[in-house]
């Protein structure tokens, strides 16, 4: 466990109070201390499979196949989690009105489980509690794509197309970006005179962009992190340390 300054933790209080309009912006590892592994924290998902590239997913049946095996492996820890003193921390100053809109790359629905407004969160790698046929774009329930393949494998086909290309409704590396959600991310950080990027290794791009973006346009930008990442040099603040205590002290919630 690595603890953050208290000096910083003071800051970043005071920025917060400062600040007319706060963006939050969300990686995997605000999750982990609901039990959701990141990707690359050590013992997180990178260490037991590689990300399913979409041309990979769209070329291979053997790989769609392989894409519903891990999620629903991964179904018991997604549908149990629920959120942790940072989630809270984050509803507290969206509820507030300090925060106008979360901005996240987590798939796991926790901060609409919070109590946040499911209009002040963008996803922007979708959620993967429902699943999309990519051909014809019909929404599809999980429960009976899941009772099938677990019997037997039975793979999904639509229901509305007839397609095979059924997948859940996330971003895959090498699929593109929901233009909706890009968009309003791209508004939020605009409009807002801090940035504060939380549980992210910001590598993964377009998402990453988005604390340069705000910096670029003069908002302050803090980040939040057990370790280093590649845009410390860009950040007014970069704290270490764990996200639940760090934030819930921040901002006053347990
Ligand atoms: P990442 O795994 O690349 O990075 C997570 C970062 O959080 C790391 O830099 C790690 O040091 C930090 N971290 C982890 N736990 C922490 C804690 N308790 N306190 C402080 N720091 C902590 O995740 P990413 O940047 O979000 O990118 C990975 C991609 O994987 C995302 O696009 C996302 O869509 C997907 N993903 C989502 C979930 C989820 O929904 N919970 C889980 C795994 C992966
Ligand atoms: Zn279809």
């Amino acid at each position: 466990m690595v603890f953050a300054d208290q000096d910083d933790v003071v800051r970043l209080r005071d920025l917060i109070e400062a600040a007319g309009t706060v963006v939050i912006f969300t990686g995997a590892g605000i999750s982990t201390e609901s039990g959701i592994p990141d990707f690359r924290s050590p013992g997180g998902l990178w260490t037991k499979y590689q990300p399913i590239d979409f041309r990979d997913f769209m070329a291979s049946e053997a790989m769609r196949r392989e894409s519903w095996r891990r999620k629903f492996a991964m179904d018991r820890t997604m549908n149990t989690a629920e959120p942790n003193r940072g989630h809270r921390a984050v509803e507290r100053l969206v509820n507030r009105g300090k925060v106008s809109a979360v901005i996240t790359q987590n798939i796991d629905g926790l901060h609409q489980a919070s109590g946040i407004p499911d209009e002040q969160v963008i996803e922007l790698h979708g959620n993967t509690t429902y699943a999309k046929c990519l051909t014809c774009g019909l929404r599809h329930e999980l429960e009976p794509i899941k009772t099938a393949f677990l019997a037997d494998e039975t793979m999904p086909v639509c229901t509305g197309c007839g397609s095979e290309y059924m997948k859940t409704a996330t971003i895959s590396f090498g699929q593109s970006m929901p233009e909706t959600e890009m968009a309003r991310a791209q508004r939020e950080t605009l409009a807002c005179d801090l940035f504060i990027a939380i549980g992210s290794s910001l590598v993964v791009y377009p998402a990453a962009g988005f604390p340069v973006m705000a910096k670029q346009n003069r908002a302050g930008m803090v980040i939040l992190n057990r370790e280093p990442t590649d845009l410390d040099s860009h950040a007014d603040l970069v704290i270490n340390g764990e996200i639940g205590p760090t934030l819930g002290d921040a901002v006053a919630v347990n």
